[in-house]
């Protein structure tokens, strides 16, 4: 059985526009993902819950003084990751909306996955990273609580008296990722990870790129990413540039005949070296691969899961 220790720090609640808040949790890394929620006159739209059912409620308490008056009336999941919506139960009352590809994918990873993972013998790499990644949280006691209304494109909602936006621009991070705009502020999902290595379990990453310069036509002056502090374009500008050096490394060696964890060790991170949750860049050169070759089978989570505590550790 796996245990771990927690990195979080004390969340941030920030607000980022007139009545647009965004809830950050420290450090941003596996699992610690942000929030936001938009204000009206009597009532609020929460996007995304957490990942556990303490770092839900824990939130929801945060957010208290602001529901208070405006209760959480419609919740927005943008995309199946647990992190963004293993929390819904809390908020059940609230109308839930996602993608019809997130709700497909909700239901093909449960909590029960995660916690059995965490029980599994992966060697001595594979334990120690599902350890760190998943060992803080805790997924044994929650209720899966699918959106109640799904959606494919763009959908603009009324909150009281304002309108967000809830556009899907997936598959990228996971095969429905949405963002959701109002003027000005754009709350991203995992499309940007801020300071942190981006993770690509759909891809291709081509898609992920056409999401980024959706983001970009938006012109926001905030954006509000899946993980780390809040920013803006440049955070966005960053996702796009190690996706394109992705694209550029990847072919020559795998055309070299480099397997996946091969390519990955030999590739130079350069200054995406500082970021946090390197090791993701296995993942990311498996689903680099798989968009240059229809041939290519993905790794299996699990197979995922040790070849990145090897490449953590061993590097
Ligand atoms: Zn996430």
């Amino acid at each position: 059985m796996s245990t771990g220790v927690s990195r979080a720090g004390e969340p941030e609640l920030t607000e980022v526009a007139d009545g647009v808040h965004a809830y950050v949790q420290p450090d941003g890394s596996w699992g610690y993902s942000n929030a936001g929620l938009v204000c009206a006159a009597e009532q609020s739209l929460l996007i995304d819950t957490l990942f556990d059912l303490d770092l839900t409620r824990r939130m929801l308490d945060r957010l208290g003084p602001l529901t208070g008056p405006a209760p959480i009336g419609t919740v927005v999941n943008t995309h199946a990751n647990g992190d963004h919506c293993y929390g819904n139960q809390l908020v059940a009352d609230a109308h839930i909306v996602a993608s019809a590809a997130s709700a497909r994918e909700m239901d093909e990873v449960p909590p029960a996955l995660l916690h059995a993972l965490k029980g599994l013998d992966l060697g001595d790499d594979g334990d120690r990273f599902v350890a760190e990644a998943f060992g803080p949280f805790r997924f044994d006691d929650i209720e899966p609580t699918p959106p109640d209304e799904t959606f494919s494109g763009s959908l603009e909602l009324a909150v009281g008296d304002r309108v967000v936006t809830r556009e899907e621009v997936g598959p990228a991070h996971t095969a429905g990722d949405v963002i959701a705009h109002l003027p000005g502020v754009v709350f991203t999902g995992d499309i940007v990870f801020h300071g942190g290595t981006p993770v690509i379990w759909a891809g291709p990453p081509s898609a992920w790129r056409a999401a980024c310069r959706r983001i970009g036509e938006l012109a926001p002056a905030v954006v509000v990413p899946g993980h780390g502090p809040v920013g803006d374009l440049a955070a966005v500008e960053a996702m796009d540039a190690y996706l394109a050096w992705l694209e550029s490394e990847v072919p020559p060696r795998h055309e070299a005949g480099l397997s996946v964890p091969d390519i990955a060790r030999d590739l130079d991170l350069g200054a995406f070296g500082d970021w946090s949750d390197r090791e993701r860049i296995v993942v990311n050169v498996d689903a680099a691969i798989a968009a240059l070759d229809p041939a290519h089978q993905r790794m299996d989570a699990v197979t995922a899961m040790v070849e990145m505590g090897r490449y953590r550790y061993r590097r």
